[in-house]
């Protein structure tokens, strides 16, 4: 499998795409003419550079408005053409992208189209070039693949093949399958881009939506089966317009990019095991079982804090690290580790973020072959001394640069507690919470990234993204979609912040991308537990009186219902028959919080109608504006 990336879906002068572009581990390019255009250097030496960098110029685009023109501008789009030949031979790039004509001038009729092309080809043939034509789904006349294949074939030339693009096909939803009928030797370029399902004008869409593979709602791994399902063994190209990714980190574009593909390509080999797919061996993707541990950096001082916070919510301090200044604590299955080393990655984490989540311990069958898939799609392996009596547990980097470990139970690794740990004998006992296990974290991450940690996600794990929803701060507006295994197992719910004013915001800000902002602990007995709370000495945020009077007209509920809730500020929510009641911490530090949850009668979401409510009470309690920080 030979990868490619349009220039125009990355940030940067030329020079720094390419230098992303190659990192990342694409074979070429498809050089966007703009790009070009703007860069301060000559054809043969922007071949040189591209070549310079490892890569080949896989496509030249775009050539537009061609065929059907009336004369004159029929002879001026072949003079035109003709200057694009000579450019073309000066790159070194053999191939160029002829898009269906927009114009309104131009004429319609396959036979006229396939005769322009005919004409076309023989004169890029003497050049020894090649013309690929490509439906545009806003096409004057042309604007499905399988009209572009009529016209390619009645030109009937060697060199003038077929281009399909996902986006054009599967925007306008043309079934994929009519390509399996065309021959794979007549396509010659395929270029794959997804976007989420919005319903808008398609030039729009597609100039300002599109996205990687996997990232959107179309239904592009079915596209390139079909695709595969003719033999084509060409380059796989990402062509991407999109906003932010014009305006983001080219080299972290880059890198989802290529992992798109990687992930895409190892679906397709699975799915279609008789089809030559030349893509890397490795682990399918990986299924997660839950959280084993979360860690938090902190300073001797915050971890006090944190302690106290943990006992109220019914946790107990268990055990103490046989070398570091490590401790755990535990309630039901969960476990908490407060890491307060003065060196190592808890300590960097803790002087770059304060007080924060700085590794994530996941639960899986095989903590080797997880690191293995992660790896072959790009994820940075982490490495970290291991002290006498330490085990060795295989980690990568995350996203936002915290660390993920994973813990199996084939090997020793399911034992690290017993391993590393010694017991300690709690001298403040506090009353266990019933809280049984993490429902799910919380990460906050900037609007630009959200895409990056959901591919990251759903490419190395047995994940599936849910549908984006709003969440209404009182100072703008938070998206948050989540990331669930199939069996609710692991769920993590990514909040992206457009806006430093609202409460994701301010955290994302004062922790300096700390990621995890709260974490969610479920319980079987949600009364029972605030009961348990409240002995601690917990105090749970409290919720605005007019919540309960809506939450009575929205639900109709049983007055002594709707008082018990109230009396311990419980959110609830309900779909259908099934139940969700909800309780939160106040904020610690600059917007951590703590929230515990019971789902019942299988509710599957995250109390989205509620979370304006409960945002609108943290906001309450933050600190005023230019007060000085605790
Ligand atoms: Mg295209
Ligand atoms: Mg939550």
């Amino acid at each position: 499998m030979k990868t490619a990336i349009a220039t125009v879906s990355i940030a940067g002068d030329l020079g720094e795409k390419l230098a992303a572009i190659a990192a990342a581990g694409f074979d070429g390019v498809e050089i966007f003419e703009n790009d070009f255009l703007a860069f301060d250097a000559s054809p043969r030496e922007v071949g040189k550079m591209v070549r310079d960098h490892g890569l080949e110029i896989s496509l030249f685009q775009p050539f537009r408005d061609f065929e059907g023109m009336p004369e004159p501008q029929r002879t001026r789009a072949f003079d035109r053409a003709e200057r694009k030949f000579d450019l073309m031979n000066e790159l070194d790039v053999d191939l160029v992208v002829v898009c269906s004509n927009v114009s309104a001038i131009s004429l319609g009729g396959i036979d006229r189209a396939a005769a322009d092309f005919s004409e076309l080809g023989e004169r890029a043939a003497k050049r020894g070039l090649r013309i690929g034509y490509e439906a545009l789904a806003w096409g004057r006349h042309v604007s499905d693949h399988r009209d572009a294949w009529e016209i390619v074939r009645r030109a009937d030339r060697a060199n003038v093949g077929l281009i399909l693009d996902s986006f054009h096909t599967l925007a306008r939803k043309i079934d994929p399958d009519t390509i399996r009928s065309i021959p794979g030797d007549r396509i010659f370029f395929v270029q794959l881009a997804d976007a989420p399902k919005i319903d808008m004008d398609l030039l729009y869409w597609s100039r300002h939506f599109r996205n990687m593979p996997g990232e959107g709602d179309l239904d592009v791994a079915g596209f390139m089966r079909a695709v595969a399902a003719t033999g084509y063994d060409g380059v796989i190209s990402l062509e991407i317009f999109n906003d932010q990714f014009r305006g983001g980190s080219a080299k972290a574009i880059s890198i989802d990019g290529h992992r798109s593909l990687v992930y895409l390509m190892d679906q397709l080999k699975r799915a279609e095991p008789d089809i030559r797919i030349d893509v890397p061996a490795m682990p399918d993707r990986i299924a997660a079982h839950g959280v084993e541990f979360v860690e938090f950096a902190a300073n001797d001082t915050e971890a006090a804090e944190l302690s106290a916070m943990l006992r109220t919510l019914g946790f107990t301090r268990v055990g103490r690290h046989v070398a570091k200044q490590v401790e755990l604590w535990r309630q039901g299955g969960i476990n908490i580790v407060i890491n307060t080393e003065r060196q190592g990655f808890a300590h960097s984490a803790y002087v770059m973020h304060g007080t924060s989540v700085c590794n994530i311990g996941l639960r899986v069958d095989d903590a080797h072959a997880t690191v293995e898939r992660a790896r072959a799609l790009g994820a940075e392996l982490f490495e970290q001394h291991v002290g006498p009596g330490e085990l060795h547990i295989p980690a990568i980097r995350g996203v936002g640069g915290g660390l993920v470990h994973f813990i199996d139970a084939k090997s020793d690794l399911a034992r690290v507690w017993d391993i590393e740990f010694v017991p300690v004998a709690d001298d403040t006992q506090s009353c266990d919470a019933g809280l049984k296990r993490i429902d799910h974290m919380a990460q906050t991450m900037d609007g630009k990234e959200m895409l990056t940690w959901q591919l990251f996600y759903t490419a190395i794990f047995d994940m599936a993204k849910t549908p984006m929803v709003d969440v209404i701060d009182p100072s703008g507006l938070v998206q948050s979609r989540a990331i669930e295994a199939p069996d609710g197992a692991l769920r993590v719910t990514l909040n992206g912040v457009e806006n430093r004013r609202t409460l994701a915001g301010h955290f994302l800000a004062e922790s300096f991308g700390s990621t995890v902002q709260h974490l969610a602990f479920e319980t079987d007995d949600i009364f029972a537990t605030a009961e348990a709370l409240i002995a601690n000495g917990f105090t749970p945020l409290v919720i605005s009186p007019n919540y309960y009077d809506d939450l009575d007209a929205r639900f109709g509920l049983d007055e002594d219902f709707l008082d018990r809730l109230q009396s311990v500020s419980i959110l609830y929510d309900r779909d259908g028959d099934a139940e969700y009641f909800q309780l939160y911490s106040p904020l610690y530090g600059e917007g951590f919080f703590f929230e515990i949850v019971e789902r019942r009668g299988g509710y599957g979401g995250y109390g989205a109608a509620n979370a304006q409510f409960r945002t609108a009470a943290q906001k309450r309690h933050m600190r005023p504006k230019g007060m000085p920080k605790r």
